[in-house]
């Protein structure tokens, strides 16, 4: 560990707006649909499922939208968030390449998926709704929306995708102490868990199957909303607090990033890293890149195809346009669970279909090799799902080493991995793979969808 270089915002710097980047998109993500009549989705057709002021940011084209004082007042529980010149890592890949990172991994619950629990919590309380409900995966966007409930008065159920039920006990805690009810799904709660569970019993569980209990639950029971913590245009607009102080804490360096990473789940801290530096490139003439970095085991940037698909496995939600594998694509069972997700958010897979961002796959081997090497060099221990980005960050390092150039490097440290260990024990004792995707059964899962893309 290095002697590392904090750079601070002041408080009263810390951003009132999000920003919307579809305000400055050329082709406008596509519309979502109405499964059954094939139109175009409209907000009322989403508001039995989310509060109505998230449902009005779904659709916005503003190009920012204020952030109320009351959300505010929570961020700065733990916002702005440092930004970190990685001197420590620099050296130990000796490159001439400056590397930052955002760390969002000081939020009390350990991620950045608190930045849009609180909007979320908040936008549903003042409209007066009384429950929520949601899936997680490895557990950290249930961690963050129940301490968001806790604090507004809402209850909330969360199911937890079943191998993260099993693989991540603390996390599962972490929601129970916060006053949160969580069920391993498939769950036997719904009609859509017990069926899953005859179907497939051995299954593991995946997110699309846990969005479809939640969303289950939430249409049918009164006063009861649903939360989601990635894919969906709000969530990405929420998440750009990182990017948007970000930006102003690069300043104050002097430094402007030619690169910027965030590891891909469905989208949420990679855009909100991301967007704010892309507004530049789109309306300044910036050339920075943008590097989403997903795992091999979930290609869906990488070799995904753009399709209209649902967001669930049982085709609950809205037809989304997006890169996906299909939404009975079975991801392996890989310790970063937050990355496990079939497809991507609308806005980024247009952003990915104009080659305005790139992606990349990382391995799970070199995802922890790459998580135990920051670690040596930072201190932090990162996420698995962090690691991704890490590992990414390396390349790029290394690659500026051998070409002997001089560039600025930023990702996004979207959390810390301290309750993560099992699976750096697991690492360890040589007991990981990596998992291959075999390009028939992404094939298969795609001949399945009806082809409405245009
Ligand atoms: C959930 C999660 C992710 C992946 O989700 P995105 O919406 O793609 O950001 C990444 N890192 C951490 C630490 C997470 O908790």
């Amino acid at each position: 560990m290095k002697t590392t270089k904090k750079i601070l915002l002041p408080e009263n710097e810390m951003p009132k707006y999000w920003y919307n980047i579809v305000a400055d998109m050329k082709n406008k993500p596509m519309p979502m649909l109405n499964p059954k009549t094939k139109q175009p989705l409209v907000p009322e057709d989403m508001e039995a499922l989310f509060a109505k002021e998230l449902v009005k940011q779904e659709f916005s084209t503003e190009r920012f939208i204020e952030i109320p004082e009351e959300v505010r007042q929570l961020y700065r529980i733990y916002r702005p968030t440092p930004l970190v010149r990685a001197s420590g890592l620099e050296k130990a890949l000796d490159t001439p390449a400056k590397i930052y990172f955002k760390n969002e991994s000081v939020s009390p619950v350990g991620s950045h998926k608190l930045n849009s629990a609180i909007p979320q919590a908040y936008f549903n309380k003042i409209q007066g709704i009384k429950h929520m409900t949601t899936e997680t995966g490895a557990g950290q966007w249930g961690s963050a929306l129940s301490i968001a409930c806790q604090h507004f008065g809402l209850d909330l159920k969360v199911f937890m995708v079943r191998v993260s039920y099993e693989q991540k006990p603390y996390r599962r805690s972490v929601m129970k102490t916060y006053g949160a009810q969580v069920f391993a799904s498939p769950s036997a709660e719904t009609e859509t868990g017990r069926k899953l569970r005859q179907l497939y019993p051995e299954t593991s569980g995946s997110l699309g199957m846990a969005i479809s209990e939640a969303v289950e639950v939430a249409l049918n029971q009164p006063d009861t909303r649903y939360g989601l913590g990635s894919v969906l245009n709000h969530v990405a607009l929420h998440q750009t607090i990182i990017g948007l102080e970000a930006e102003k804490q690069l300043e104050m360096t002097g430094d402007y990033p030619d690169v910027v990473i965030g590891c891909f789940g469905g989208g949420s801290n990679f855009c909100g890293i991301t967007f704010p530096f892309l507004k530049n490139n789109l309306t300044e003439g910036k050339t920075t890149r943008f590097i989403a970095a997903e795992p091999a085991s979930c290609p869906k940037l990488t070799r995904g195809r753009f399709e209209y698909d649902f967001g669930d496995t049982s085709g609950y939600t809205p037809l989304i346009p997006m890169f996906t594998l299909g939404h009975d694509f079975e991801p392996a069972d890989i310790h970063a669970g937050g990355l496990r997700y079939h497809g991507a958010g609308t806005i980024v897979s247009q952003l990915k279909r104009d080659n305005l961002i790139e992606a990349a796959d990382v391995k799970q081997l070199e995802s922890f090799e790459a998580g135990v090497l920051f670690s040596k060099a930072e201190g932090i221990i990162p996420a698995p799902e962090s690691t991704h980005a890490i590992c990414v960050a390396i390349k790029e390092a290394l690659k500026a080493k051998e070409e002997g150039k001089e560039k600025v490097i930023l990702f996004n440290l979207s959390g810390h991995g301290l309750i993560d260990m099992a699976a750096y024990e697991k690492y360890f004792s040589g007991q990981l793979k990596n998992f291959e995707v075999d390009e028939k059964e992404i094939e298969n899962n795609i001949n399945k969808l009806e082809k409405l893309a245009k």
